[in-house]
């Protein structure tokens, strides 16, 4: 596999082993066809997500030692807000216990009931946060982004004209802020440009809307500026976020993605008033404002985190990694996203499956086969993770895709060989493998808990 060596070495492990092929079968089963109901030790390698499961390095856990556990005015805070002030450059800083806090927070201080949130395609978390606080979110997203097989180096810009017809036909003061995502999780990992970002910021500042970033991941939109932006090839990471943030005037972020630690997040702003209104809603959601929902500990950890995870060498290794075990998937035949993004693979399972309508959810289905296969653990991203909206009809995404993110400092070159080949050996029985329907359907975030059963097997046409 073509990886530059890790620039890390590794200090402590943890056993992970394969069960049997009858033993996964029963597992799925149990767990209604559904990857976020396996247990983690009946689960081989576990690539369901790249939240909160990084590797922490020696410097984060001694950090961890420092914590203050006071409950108010916490020295572990003001490491935090340092951290966040020098490498992101916002001035206001509230913990969160995580990404969708920070949400909350946002969508409650800004969204009036009728109001619009634009955003480059919707993120769960994200739009349900929107969509609770009364607003309407509107995907302003370039048209690329929902075709997997362009190689377009930016296809998580926002498409300007769709953002602008947007404003003219509700006018700028229902529109809450615009939601910009980079990378785009949900494009499978798609960056946007600087130029598109400024190009967003300056007509958003010419009409007073606000621009907040979700920057859960926005380091490796940075490394991926760097590598395809002209412009900014001889800037470090470091200084490509400073100047993608410059252009927004908040964030939400996850710190259990980007920033290495398993729990942990922030909303960050130069706008007093947000960082007033959340400040005070943090103490109702999350607990005070200096630690929201985090042990001082967490925020050391977070800290320390962030300062270290704008290093040029630990984002290239990430992102070639990913890179890697996409080519390896290609290489066996496996439909994926193009461009690789920049935190998991994304598998498209409409071309993977082909005989299967959506309805038949096939990302949903592959994802629970690749686990039979192998005793690798994926997530669908299609139609389950797209939900219903407040009337109950289901949202239809272009995509059905299933994803494969990669924790960050956690497997080697050996194990995503090992990922590529089992996928591979199932791409090559693809025609046989049945879709799902559901057997029970939750009302909110339905993909974290629905369960299913198979659908009838297809007559296998032989290949
Ligand atoms: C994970 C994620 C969130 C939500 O963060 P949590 O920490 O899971 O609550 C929001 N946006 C994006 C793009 C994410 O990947």
């Amino acid at each position: 596999m073509n990886i530059p060596p890790e620039p890390y070495k590794i200090k402590m492990i943890e056993s992970i082993s394969l069960l049997s092929a009858p033993e996964r079968r029963a597992r799925l089963v149990d767990a209604g066809y559904n990857t976020f109901l396996l247990r983690s030790p009946d689960v081989y390698i576990d690539l369901l997500t790249d939240s909160g499961t990084n590797a922490m390095t020696d410097t984060q856990w001694a950090a961890l030692m420092r914590g203050d556990e006071a409950y108010a005015g916490s020295r572990s805070y003001e490491a935090l807000e340092a951290a966040i002030q020098q490498t992101y450059g916002y001035k206001f800083v509230v913990p969160t216990h995580q990404g969708r806090g920070a949400e909350n927070l946002l969508s409650k201080s800004l969204i009036k009931p009728g109001d619009h949130v634009p955003g480059n395609m919707y993120f769960t978390t994200t739009r349900l946060h929107q969509e609770l606080a009364g607003g309407i979110f509107d995907d302003v997203i370039c048209d690329e982004a929902h075709n997997p097989s362009i190689e377009a180096p930016f296809k998580g810009n926002v498409d300007l004209k769709k953002l602008e017809a947007l404003v003219k036909s509700v006018g700028a003061s229902k529109i809450a802020y615009i939601s910009v995502g980079a990378p785009v999780n949900m494009a499978g990992g798609q960056p946007v440009s600087l130029e598109n970002l400024t190009a967003v910021s300056d007509y958003c500042r010419s009409k007073g809307i606000k621009v907040v970033l979700d920057a859960a991941r926005a380091v490796e939109n940075a490394w991926l500026i760097q590598e395809r932006e002209k412009a900014w090839r001889s800037y470090s990471v470091a200084e490509i976020l400073k100047e993608m943030c410059s252009r927004t005037d908040a964030c939400t972020m996850s710190a259990k993605k980007d920033a290495n630690v398993n729990i942990g997040g922030f909303l960050a702003t130069n706008d007093a008033a947000l960082f007033e209104s959340a400040r005070n809603l943090c103490v109702v959601y999350e607990g005070l404002h200096t630690y929201g929902g985090l042990a001082g500990r967490d925020l050391e950890a977070m800290a320390v985190g962030i300062r270290e995870m704008v290093q040029d060498d630990f984002v290239g290794h990430r992102i070639m990694q990913v890179r890697a075990l996409g080519e390896a998937l290609e290489s066996f035949g496996v439909p994926i996203v193009k461009p690789i993004g920049g935190h998991g693979v994304f598998i498209d399972a409409k071309a993977f499956l082909p005989h299967l309508t959506q309805d038949e959810l096939p990302a949903q289905a592959l994802a629970a086969w690749i686990y039979g296969e192998c005793g690798v653990r994926t997530m669908e991203r299609g139609i389950v993770s797209a939900g219903r909206g407040e009337d109950g009809h289901e949202h239809r995404p272009k995509l059905e895709l299933v994803r494969l993110a990669l924790p960050r400092r956690v497997y080697t070159a050996s194990h995503l060989e090992f990922v590529a080949e089992g996928i591979g050996r199932l791409y090559k029985r693809r025609d046989s493998l049945p879709g799902l329907k559901y057997t029970y359907e939750p009302k909110l975030l339905r993909f974290f808990q629905s369960r299913f059963e198979p659908l009838p097997v297809p007559v296998a046409t032989k290949r």
